[in-house]
């Protein structure tokens, strides 16, 4: 199918609506961003997205969109519950409750220069990567699985992992309520029970930053975030134990989609009503896995804060915020209970909503954006009245494929120019490092101009990486 976009603004862009498609398609983006109308993959992805059953609005896609399972990545879908809305586990993709969190170090970063080495040198240690290296927690009993999948992140500081102040600073503080660990399968089980506190590998990475420049002032204070300011940016989600269910519930909803009278354009985007029982219980298990993802974090920010304390004296690492980008909510929006997809898309909440912790209230929820390895991160904020149901974009996103980059790229002069940059980079085997190369993924500057222009979110600031542990 050809895929025709109608310029609304320069940063917004309508794909009308043709054939099956419930609602037109709009993609966030700048010109030199759009994705290439030759290979239009990731747009067409777009157009199918469009076409699911109880889809409001439109089928959105963030700036850094690329093509993914079904769903692209970058895609955010809402559907009305009430309306037999449904629900998608390609449109959360297989690592459930992936995202990012951000950790302030009370520490300028010259300070830090003549400890760096020592301080990526004992991350490197403290820091599970792949199946390799093990997870922080050697979990005993599946009881303890359990109550990682119902309590989250509140399970974790319970038993000790964390302090004042992390709960207040995760999204749903913590834990996603409605989580059932009996709709999680005994092979995702499995597949969970070593992994709790580890990075996994490839484009999940935990990297040293220093507030390199600051664009919102007010914001930026509000948040803590100082020129020189040392902070610690974790990126991991759900490992197997949510790739399992991702996989159990394409299945389930393959087999069960005929029942309900759907049928969609592509397979990957098998679905089922909200309110049925396939759709009760991917939801269910999703939330566990999203517990999951919340607990590695956290987690991996406790090993991390040992690691600054044996090397700087000071562990006190304070939490910023924790956000997925990989993750179905079921919303409020305009009095309409609706179900919102987001994958590779991240929530932007707008200032005054009442998810947010006091002191973040007044001014919005942070939006962590990662860039990739040599480039760094930036930190946004939620706006008043986002269009897309306050979702951001959640990185550069991928320009080339793994595959591409790496043929493309030399692990030893990546590694070389990295350090030359003054990046020390710990773990990455020389394939990952090649794979994950900066020229992999898209001009994070243009990226996040475009979010700000679209007006998704405001800039804040931007983060400059020191040191990258991969996995
Ligand atoms: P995803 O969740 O789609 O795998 O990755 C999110 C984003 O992280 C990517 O779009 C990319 O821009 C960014 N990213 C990948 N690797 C790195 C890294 O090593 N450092 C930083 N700062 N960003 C990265
Ligand atoms: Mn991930
Ligand atoms: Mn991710």
């Amino acid at each position: 199918m050809s895929v025709g976009l109608v310029e609304e603004t320069p940063y917004r862009w309508r794909i009308e609506r043709q054939g099956a498609m419930r609602v037109p398609g709009v993609v966030f983006a700048s010109r030199a961003l759009l994705p290439d109308l030759s290979e239009e993959q990731a747009l067409g992805q777009v157009v199918n997205v469009a076409t699911l059953p109880g889809i409001v609005e439109a089928s959105y896609a963030m700036p850094d969109m690329h093509w993914g399972y079904g769903f692209p990545i970058g895609g955010v879908a809402a559907t009305d519950v009430d309306h037999d809305g449904v629900v998608s586990p390609g449109g959360v993709g297989f690592d459930i409750s992936c995202g990012v969190r951000l950790l302030l170090a009370d520490l300028h970063i010259d300070r830090l220069r003549p400890r760096l080495t020592a301080l990526m040198d004992a991350l490197d240690v403290t820091i599970p990567r792949g199946m390799r290296h093990g997870a922080v927690w050697r979990l005993r009993r599946p009881a303890e699985l359990e109550e990682i999948l119902t309590g989250g992140v509140r399970y974790a500081v319970a038993q000790g992992h964390g302090r004042d102040g992390d709960l207040d600073h995760c999204e749903d503080r913590g834990a996603v309520a409605d989580a059932d660990p009996a709709a999680v399968s005994a092979r995702a089980r499995q597949r969970g029970l070593e992994q709790v506190g580890s990075l996994g590998s490839g484009n999940h990475f935990l990297e040293v930053e220093t507030v390199a420049e600051v664009y919102d002032e007010p914001i930026a204070r509000s948040y803590g975030l100082w020129p020189g300011r040392v902070c610690v940016m974790i990126h991991t989600g759900s490992r197997g134990l949510g790739h399992q269910i991702c996989t159990d519930f394409v299945r389930t909803m393959q087999a069960a989609m005929h029942r309900y009278g759907i049928s969609v354009p592509d397979k990957q985007l098998a679905c089922a009503p909200v309110s049925s029982p396939e759709g009760q219980a991917y939801l269910a298990a999703m939330a566990a896995a999203a517990n999951y993802g919340r607990t590695n974090r956290q987690l991996l920010a406790e090993a991390t804060r040992r690691a600054f304390e044996r090397v700087t004296g000071d562990g006190e690492l304070a939490l910023l915020y924790d956000v997925s980008h990989n993750l179905a909510k079921l919303e409020t929006h305009r009095s309409s209970r609706l179900c919102v997809h987001r994958k590779g898309a991240t929530l932007a909440l707008p200032p005054g909503h009442p998810d947010l912790p006091d002191d973040l209230r007044p001014v919005g929820q942070p939006v962590l954006v990662p860039g990739s390895m040599g480039v760094g991160s930036y930190v946004l904020a939620g706006v008043p009245d986002g269009p897309a149901f306050a979702s951001a974009c959640h990185g550069a996103g991928r320009r080339l494929s793994r595959h591409q980059a790496a043929r493309t790229t030399k692990a030893a002069r990546l590694r070389a120019e990295l350090e030359a940059a003054g990046i020390a980079v710990r773990g990455a085997s020389a394939r990952g490092l090649t794979e994950e190369t900066p020229c992999a993924y898209k001009d994070l500057d243009a990226v996040v101009d475009a979010c700000a222009h679209a007006g998704l979110a405001r800039i804040v600031a931007r983060l400059t990486p020191v040191g990258v542990v991969k996995g």
